[in-house]
């Protein structure tokens, strides 16, 4: 059962980094599809403004909080979450999970070569995880189910999207009933972030 909180109309789960790493590995035995998405404060605004965002957003597996911003509205709501669940960190995380085998992650999104050069920087730190594939994220129509195929084919047990928001959370929303995979998370500019193209401001500011 789902503990949510209601902030805009959109439903956020309650939980801390741990809990949701939990629920994630929870996701991982199950045999269907899973999404998680990361709202942060621009995108819940955004969903103010489409409802078929809104939608995509509350029909979510798991709906963290990505930013202070989501945080602090939900102190002023008197809902309050209990901490950010920033999807870089929930991803980062996610790395270092025990399951007593390799967690196979396709990493779909980002310009050509950046998922490659994130795939080398995570498999020299974390040695749980296994990259079953790479996909860049500047694709046309035409393209897609050979993409589709290749992460099915690939047998990864986690994707992460990372196209931008509201982009990746559409594209998983509308692709994932043609995907093999346990769970799929929306995840901004994460990759860029984790080839070491883009730093992250420090821990400061981010708060
Ligand atoms: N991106 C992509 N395809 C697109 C548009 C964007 O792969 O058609 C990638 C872009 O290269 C970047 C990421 O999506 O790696 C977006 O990062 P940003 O930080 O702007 O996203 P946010 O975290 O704000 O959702």
């Amino acid at each position: 059962m789902r503990n949510t909180v209601e902030i805009l109309g959109v439903k956020i789960d309650k939980v801390t980094m741990k809990e949701a790493l939990e629920k994630l590995q929870s996701f991982l035995q199950e045999d269907r599809v899973h999404t998680i998405y990361t709202p942060n404060s621009e995108i819940m605004m955004a969903a103010q403004r489409d409802e078929y965002l809104k939608g995509i957003l509350n029909s979510a597996d798991l709906l963290v909080a990505d930013g202070a911003g989501v945080v602090l509205a939900s102190r002023i709501l008197k809902v309050n979450l209990p901490e950010k669940v920033a999807g870089f960190d929930l991803v980062k995380n996610s790395f270092s999970m025990e399951s007593g085998k390799k967690i196979k992650y396709f990493l779909f999104g980002s310009e050509p070569g950046t998922a490659e050069a994130a795939k080398e920087k995570i498999l020299n730190s974390y040695e749980n995880v296994e990259i079953a594939g790479c996909h860049h994220g500047y694709f046309s129509p035409e393209d897609e189910n050979k993409i589709i195929d290749m992460i099915n084919r690939s047998g990864a047990d986690i994707l992460l999207v990372a196209l931008g928001a509201p982009k990746q959370e559409k594209w998983i929303y509308e692709n994932k009933d043609k995907l093999k995979v346990k769970v799929c998370i929306g995840v901004g500019g994460s990759l860029d972030v984790l080839s070491g193209k883009v730093k992250l401001a420090p821990e400061f500011f981010r708060r």
